[in-house]
């Protein structure tokens, strides 16, 4: 007994973890910190259709820092989820997509376009969520039914009635589901009947082989098909080449997402038809 309780004292003071620990606490206060001086900003990513025309753009999150420069979101964002502070972080996020959503809705060029935002499971399982992304769109005078929010199979797996309501309350103002990342995770396939989803996106992990790996192939092809029967859209994400572009259009894809097209940039880089059209 004293001896595991001695491994764990040692655990517990390993100079690594202990560095661990420290780093992440630095991290926290640093993002609360950065949250507050407006160092966050937002990168936009097209989504296009066959014919390569952007139809919509991924709103994806990004951390101006003094000093470490432009940090990406897997570098803060459990951060953010474990401390709380995605609360905050998430309806800044929000906040600010409404915007550029609502400018974009005066311009022809940009009318159409939808805007998605990535939503994290305790920013979703918040029991004023629905309230805050309704409070927004009203604010901000953003149209729900150009707004996407995406989820991950590891939210649903949470509380199904709560999700169930909160996703159909949304649904009934105008705001579009998509499942993010699909097919890494566990999601029954029963809840994609029973969730108000619009679409699905093909992970990226199977897109970056699908021309060399049968399996990827194999499970693409079967994405599709479920987005077909379920009357989904599917959106491939991480297209590199237009060997995979051309492979996935083939097996009946039409929604497209990726380095091919163009990376996250800042909104005023964005290659939209009308060259004026940001804040
Ligand atoms: P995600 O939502 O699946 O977003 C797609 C990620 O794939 C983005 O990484 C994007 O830059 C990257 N990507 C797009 N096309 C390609 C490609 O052709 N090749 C490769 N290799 N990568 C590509 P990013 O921006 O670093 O974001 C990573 C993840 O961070 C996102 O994955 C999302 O889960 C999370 N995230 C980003 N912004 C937010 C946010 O505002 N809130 C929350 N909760 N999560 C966010
Ligand atoms: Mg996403
Ligand atoms: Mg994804
Ligand atoms: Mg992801």
């Amino acid at each position: 007994e004293s001896k595991s309780a001695g491994r764990n004292t040692m655990r517990f003071f390993d100079p690594t973890m202990q560095a661990l620990v420290a780093q992440r606490t630095a991290l926290e206060s640093d993002l609360r910190l950065g949250l507050q001086r407006g160092e966050l900003l937002l990168h936009y990513q097209p989504v296009v259709d066959a014919h390569s025309r952007v139809v919509g753009v991924e709103a994806l999150v990004r951390w101006q820092h003094p000093q470490r420069g432009l940090v990406p979101p897997n570098a803060f964002i459990s951060i953010a989820e474990q401390t709380g502070l995605i609360l905050a972080l998430g309806g800044w996020v929000l906040d600010a997509a409404c915007r550029q959503l609502a400018f974009w809705s005066h311009r022809s060029a940009t009318a159409a376009l939808t805007v998605a935002v990535n939503v994290s499971a305790r920013q979703f399982r918040h029991p004023e969520f629905v309230e805050q992304v309704m409070d927004t769109v009203r604010r901000t005078q953003a149209s729900p039914q150009l707004l996407r929010l995406e989820l991950t199979e590891s939210l649903l797996l949470g509380d199904t009635q709560d999700t169930v309501r909160k996703m159909g309350e949304l649904r009934e103002h105008g705001v579009q589901f998509s499942l993010d990342d699909f097919g890494t995770g566990y999601s029954s396939l029963s809840y994609l009947k029973l969730l108000p989803l619009e679409q699905l996106k093909i992970d990226q992990s199977f897109v970056r082989d699908v021309l060399t790996d049968p399996n990827d192939a194999a499970i693409a092809r079967t994405i599709l098909a479920l987005g077909q029967s379920l009357g989904l859209s599917v959106v491939a994400e991480g297209v590199e080449t237009a060997g995979q572009r051309d492979f996935l259009l083939q097996c009946g894809c039409t929604l497209f997402q990726g380095y091919l097209f163009s990376k996250p940039v800042p909104v005023e880089q964005l290659l939209l038809d009308d060259p004026a059209a940001h804040i």
